[in-house]
């Protein structure tokens, strides 16, 4: 099955991103959302992007032209009817995205893959609510899309290998790198991720280093680019609280139980960068 036509769910920060991609790779797209102002902003965040692709000399503008003339957008689900993969990034809420695929299911051909861009949600879960497990699959891209080369490609309980092959066959045309992982809460990437975060918080909240002190021990000496503070900030410190609360509950493991003070700040609405104050203030 070739993919010619790919139906994005979602405009917002993954959604534009992946939109972006898949159109720079030669892929017609179809990117849809709830409300005009959503895809407005998805598409001027998709201009922004490839203009600044432009100056930088990484990209034609004929390549831009090319790549924004193969965008759609739409509020109307009908419009994905004959797409040949779908890709979600609407929000992160598992009856949201069951809804979505359900509603999906009933649309478009039988052979047509669906994958799920949630960074924690299970993919055996959303699978099942299908008519086509064996067709379902995670997409695990990386923030910002069109920057960070990983995509981890989840497989689910009972995702075939004929479309993990495709999928992975996609992601190289994407000129990103896929790498292969099995559905088990928070996957690769936030299973060890998260965690690290969430012990920089109980080091804040015993005392044993100052915020600033941390974020410096594991940018100067483990050489991470931003410590792991800076990455909650960035990430915001629910998304982050969400993510622990999953891995908990899923692996039912103390291990895993989220930090006090990030539950507290949370209370508080210090969510972070988008918030204007998480660990630091921006
Ligand atoms: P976002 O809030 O920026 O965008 C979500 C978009 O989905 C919104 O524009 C919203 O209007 C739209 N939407 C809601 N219901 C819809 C529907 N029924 N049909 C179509 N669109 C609908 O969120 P985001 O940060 O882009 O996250 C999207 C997904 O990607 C989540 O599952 C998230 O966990 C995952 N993810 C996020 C990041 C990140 O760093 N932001 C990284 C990896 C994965």
């Amino acid at each position: 099955m070739e993919i010619k036509k790919i139906g994005v769910l979602g405009a917002g920060t993954m959604g534009n991103g992946i939109a972006q991609v898949s159109a720079l790779s030669g892929h017609e797209v179809v990117m849809r959302d709830i409300e005009d102002r959503f895809l407005e902003s998805g598409m001027n965040a998709i201009k922004k992007s490839l203009s600044k692709g432009v100056e930088k000399g990484k990209l034609a503008q004929e390549q831009m032209d090319d790549a924004l003339s193969r965008i759609r957008t739409t509020l109307n689900v009908e419009d994905l009817k004959d797409v040949d993969l779908v890709i979600e990034a609407v929000i992160e809420n598992v009856d949201l995205k069951k809804g979505v695929f359900k509603e999906l299911d009933e649309l478009v051909r039988d052979d047509v893959v669906f994958a799920s861009n949630t960074s924690s949600i299970s993919i055996t879960e959303l699978g099942a609510a299908t008519k086509r497990p064996d067709k379902f699959i995670g997409m695990h891209f990386m923030n910002p899309v069109p920057i960070m080369k990983l995509i981890e490609i989840i497989r689910g309980m009972e995702t075939s290998d004929e479309t993990t092959k495709a999928i992975v066959a996609l992601s190289e045309k994407m000129g990103k790198i896929p790498v292969e992982v099995n559905d088990y809460p928070g996957f690769v990437s936030n299973r060890i991720l998260m965690p690290m975060i969430n012990e920089a918080i109980f080091c804040v909240q015993e005392g044993v280093g100052t915020v600033e002190s941390i974020d410096s021990v594991m940018k100067l000496g483990m050489n991470h680019p931003l410590g792991p503070l800076q990455v909650a900030d960035l990430i915001g410190l629910d998304v982050c609280l969400f993510i622990m609360e999953v891995l908990h509950e899923g692996f039912g493991d103390p291990k895993y139980r989220p930090a006090p003070l990030l539950k507290k700040m949370v209370r508080s609405g210090n969510l972070g960068r988008k918030t204007g104050k998480g660990f630091y203030e921006y």
